[in-house]
């Protein structure tokens, strides 16, 4: 699906299968993440939905966000507590985030396999794991994301 033809329809039926009204708002603030399927933070959203009109408040932006998140609309990344991204992928996946240019990737979850998980307190089961891998130094090959050469031997 080309990103760039997501119509306000089919983002409405979105909102609508998560048990969220459409509001007008709400739906150009949906349409900012699925349009773009991209981890953005509230600010970015903010200044997305107000590109044309300055029409929506920086609360309205907070609490539809922390909506999303609730209904499983959208998943929130913390990289830490000034960090926060929404992210439009709900599938599991985990995250590359560079804290130099403060660049976050997706990871595909099956690239990563954890062993020796603790044991868990008695009648819990694991509900699901999420990485931040933090990467620091200048990316010496533009392409080595796109051919999936994600690590670099560590360098002092
Ligand atoms: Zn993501």
């Amino acid at each position: 699906m080309d990103a760039s033809e997501l119509t306000r329809e089919a983002v409405t039926g979105k909102l609508r299968s998560h048990g969220v009204g459409p509001t007008h708002q709400r739906i150009e603030i949906a349409h900012a993440l699925f349009s773009r399927m991209e981890h953005l933070s509230a600010d970015q959203v903010l200044a997305i939905v107000n590109q044309h009109h300055a029409e929506t408040s920086k609360a309205t932006v907070y609490n539809t966000l922390k909506l999303f998140v609730e209904t499983g609309l959208v998943r929130e990344v913390i990289v830490d507590p000034t960090k926060v991204f929404y992210d439009p992928n709900v599938e599991p996946h985990h995250h590359l985030f560079d804290v130099e240019t403060g660049e976050i990737t997706d990871i595909d979850a099956a690239a990563i396999s954890i062993t020796g998980l603790p044991d868990l307190p008695p009648g819990k089961m694991c509900a699901g794991i999420d990485l931040i891998i933090r990467v620091r130094g200048k990316s010496t090959d533009a392409g080595s994301r796109e051919d999936g050469r994600l690590f670099e031997s560590p360098q002092g």
